[in-house]
């Protein structure tokens, strides 16, 4: 983009070029922050992989803790399962709210959006073009966009460019709240299951080595997502757990030396 200001001197394109280079930075992040699309796919997937991760280190730590305490396995089975249910539920639950209140405020920008153009359509259409000229178009070209868009449909050309909002796919609470609730109760299963089937002797190790694997899994995944350098992401991912599960193992134990 740069070499192609530097070679193209002439007259009329430098006003287009430099505007595009002014305004190229917001351009970029009004795409990121685009709510369908590719985008959007990615942040469902990386909203999972973390929810499985939460799911994987609260529940080892808690079936851990309770192995360092009991060698009962329906004691250890009791206490990851209920953490199982109680995590999902309070990941689901906080997702609903979360994503409940940001569909109320999209509403209500999309509501005042629309008051606007009822009221002022002449204002909105120039804002319109001005937004489409902040993104590179010429003057002239913008005002035939804003136009055209604005016969089409109005509100939608507004809520796309200005608010960056998708009026037709809004995020759905109950969608999220079940999507929580899977992906933690996913997580979680890994701990449940390594730590009940083994006998006695193994069955802490088999559950770090397995929590080890998860976390390595999802650390990795997420740190792609996000476009991080996966090594130091997957290391302190695998850290954090490896630390709940020795922190809460030894708080078990002593909890069953002193009560047992
Ligand atoms: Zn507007």
């Amino acid at each position: 983009m740069s070499t192609e200001r530097d070679t193209a001197p002439e007259h009329g394109t430098v006003t287009e070029h430099s505007t595009a280079t002014e305004h190229s930075t917001a351009t970029e992040h009004a795409g990121e922050a685009h709510h369908g699309g590719l985008a959007g796919k990615l942040n469902w997937l990386r909203a999972g992989v973390l929810g499985a991760n939460d799911g994987i280190i609260s529940t080892a730590g808690l079936v851990v803790g309770v192995a360092g305490a009991t060698a009962e396995r329906t004691a250890i089975l009791a206490a990851g399962v209920a953490g199982l249910v109680a995590g999902a539920l309070s990941m689901a639950g906080g997702e609903y709210v979360s994503v409940s209140t940001q569909r109320d405020t999209e509403l209500a920008a999309l509501r005042l959006e629309e008051r606007e153009l009822r009221e002022m359509p002449e204002a909105e259409e120039r804002e319109l073009a001005e937004i489409y000229q902040g993104k590179g178009l010429s003057p002239e070209l913008a005002a035939q966009v804003a136009r055209e868009l604005t016969a089409k449909d109005a509100l939608l050309a507004h809520a796309e460019a200005e608010l960056q909002i998708d009026p037709d796919n809004l995020t759905s609470p109950w969608q999220a709240a079940w999507a929580s609730f899977l992906s933690f109760a996913g997580g979680a299963l890994i701990p449940l299951v390594a730590i009940a089937l083994p006998p006695v002797d193994a069955r802490v190790w088999t559950c770090i080595v397995a929590v080890v694997v998860g976390l390595v899994l999802t650390g990795f995944i997420s740190a792609r997502l996000g476009g991080a350098r996966a090594r130091r992401a997957v290391l302190r991912n695998v850290v954090v757990g490896v630390l709940a599960m020795v922190v809460t193992y030894f708080v078990g134990v002593l909890f069953g030396v002193t009560v047992g």
